[in-house]
């Protein structure tokens, strides 16, 4: 939970607006930085061959509880992606079926499949880096952007979905153009 941060103006009044801009820029700066961890996920994850361009860290009282890459080649299993991966790992270390009390950050937009995990593990919050198309471009399946796109399920879903903007997002798609060479796409 964050809470409200106070600003004090020169005549010692507090202001409202002051303090809403600054409390913005608290959340900006604390989704930016568990963001790029996640970006950073994406990259490892191509790094060491385990699988796609995809990052997911999950996060308890501003702290990470597992950094996550897209595990599908390593594990030999097409549902090893980096949201399903994360929400297994922090769930065996949290000793928990629900992540009520965590947020999840994903380098991608997630896919349908992602996306029910993230609803049936009850995360609190999805902070997105980079939209689904960018994924797309590089020759990953469409139907990634099935998730978020109006469906019923999405709009049922009682959580925060944030999509990254500025630098965030931008860094996040760059993964796509910068590993493109490694994958072979079907
Ligand atoms: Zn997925």
């Amino acid at each position: 939970m964050l809470g409200i941060l106070w600003v004090e103006t020169q005549d010692g009044t507090l202001s409202v607006a002051a303090a809403f801009a600054a409390h913005q820029e608290v959340v900006q700066d604390r989704d930016h930085k568990f963001l790029t961890e996640a970006v950073g996920e994406a990259y490892k994850g191509v790094d060491c061959g385990d699988g796609g361009p995809f990052g997911a860290v999950i996060v308890r009282n501003d702290e990470i509880v597992v950094s996550c890459h897209n595990m599908v080649l390593k594990h030999t299993d097409p549902t090893a992606h980096a949201e399903v991966t994360a929400i297994r790992e922090a769930c065996k270390k949290l000793n928990q079926i629900e992540l009520a009390d965590c947020e999840i950050y994903a380098s991608c937009e997630p896919c349908p499949m992602c996306f029910g995990a993230i609803h049936l593990s009850r995360l609190k919050r999805l902070v997105y880096g980079a939209k689904a198309e960018a994924a797309i471009a590089i020759g990953f399946d469409d139907f990634i952007a099935d998730a978020l796109r109006g469906t019923a399920f999405y709009q049922k879903a009682n959580m925060e979905i944030k999509k990254a903007d500025g630098n965030g997002a931008v860094i996040a798609e760059q993964v796509f153009e910068k590993t493109k060479a490694k994958f072979h796409m079907y």
